[in-house]
């Protein structure tokens, strides 16, 4: 099972925070730049990722904590 399979990652601009839309059949790699929509500036698709894992990683993070809070306080 690979990661793209079930993450499901939205790549932000990191000029301007737009989400950026590049066409259905377009793959990208390691090393590419992305064309923000909005403000056309090119950013780099490792830095993208980086920053999308990193998000994915605290919402992650942010339900389990929530799922054993709600957990709890039903205990008590
Ligand atoms: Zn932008």
């Amino acid at each position: 099972m690979g990661i793209s399979e079930n993450f499901n990652i939205t790549l932000i601009c990191l000029f301007c925070g737009a989400p950026l839309e590049g066409p259905e059949d377009k793959e990208y790699s390691s090393g590419d730049l992305i064309e923000c929509s909005q403000c056309e500036e090119p950013n780099d698709y490792d830095s993208l990722i980086e920053v999308a894992k990193e998000k994915g990683v605290e919402k992650v993070s942010k339900e389990v904590e929530d799922h054993i809070k709600n957990k709890f306080s039903k205990l008590f």
